[in-house]
């Protein structure tokens, strides 16, 4: 059982996608949340829907390649709900898809700005706070991109490399401090990406079937587990969801 009430949660990109599906399954175990992505209507909408549904849910517009924003949802989360008890990195982006020549440099600099410094800029604002209270957990959404190389996606694959090295790094600094940070390889996943990826055409991932791909409940149901104590001997790896084995481990099959 995954009971997190009580806690207090903050889930970047949570407009649609893993994000919205971490948003809701983390309301239903209890925690308050605040919802942060750029599309205001969408994370409007889905704390309404929490909120009806007898939940805590605060929505910020936020575009993480700013700090100033990550720094806003932080003391919206401690205003309103008294703790940031759980941040979930997820915010991020994998177009434009382009071989490395072929590539626009502003359009790379803008992936590194989304996928990478917004997840430092999480952490930079969430850490000071989390280490006030002597606890917290942070969740940084991570990829087989981290460790593999696919065509076209060096922007992916380099940012979510950068990634897991920031997941490795704080862990080093805060384990001790009650700070938990882990990541999480979902493996692929049905969403707005998966369609983007398709459509591109190149490498092996875009010739994936569909039906292949987990539906964005299953990462959010190991996001939710791995703020519990139960997964506390992942903190510093990428934990992952794309085998039977991590998947029996959060509950996901039998
Ligand atoms: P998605 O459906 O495209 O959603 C991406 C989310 O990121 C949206 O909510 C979007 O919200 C938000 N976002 C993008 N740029 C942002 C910015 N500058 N500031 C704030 N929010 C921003 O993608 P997804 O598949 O759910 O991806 C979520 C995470 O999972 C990503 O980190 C992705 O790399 C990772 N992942 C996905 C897969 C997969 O197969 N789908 C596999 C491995 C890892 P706004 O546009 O409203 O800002």
């Amino acid at each position: 059982m995954t009971d997190l009430t009580g806690k207090a949660a903050i889930i970047t990109g949570a407009s649609r996608g893993i994000g919205a599906a971490a948003a809701r399954e983390l309301a239903t175990q209890g925690a308050s949340v605040v919802l942060a992505a750029r599309s205001h209507g969408e994370i409007n909408a889905i704390a309404e829907e929490i909120r009806d549904q007898g939940g805590r849910a605060e929505s910020v517009v936020c575009d993480v390649s700013h700090y100033r924003d990550l720094a806003k949802v932080i003391e919206t989360c401690q205003r309103d709900f008294g703790s940031v008890d759980i941040l979930v990195n997820n915010a991020g982006v994998i177009d434009p898809i382009a071989r490395l020549a072929d590539s626009d440099p502003d359009h790379w600099d803008k992936v590194v700005d989304i996928n990478l410094k917004g997840v430092y800029h999480g952490l930079r604002a969430a850490i000071p706070v989390m280490q006030e209270q002597g606890s917290g957990v942070i969740v940084n959404i991570s990829s087989g991109a981290a460790t593999g190389a696919l065509e076209g996606w060096s922007h992916y694959c380099a940012t979510k490399a950068a990634v897991f090295s920031l997941t490795r790094c704080a862990d080093k600094e805060y384990r001790n401090h009650g700070i938990r940070v882990v990541g999480l390889s979902p493996g692929t996943v049905a969403t707005d990406m998966q369609i983007s990826i398709k459509s591109s055409g190149i490498n092996p991932v875009s010739q994936l079937d569909p039906s292949v791909h987990i539906p964005a409940d299953w990462p959010a149901r190991a996001i939710a587990w791995l703020c519990t104590e139960d997964a506390a001997e992942f903190a510093g790896t990428d934990f992952s969801i794309k085998n039977d084995e991590g998947r029996r481990r959060v509950g996901l099959i039998d």
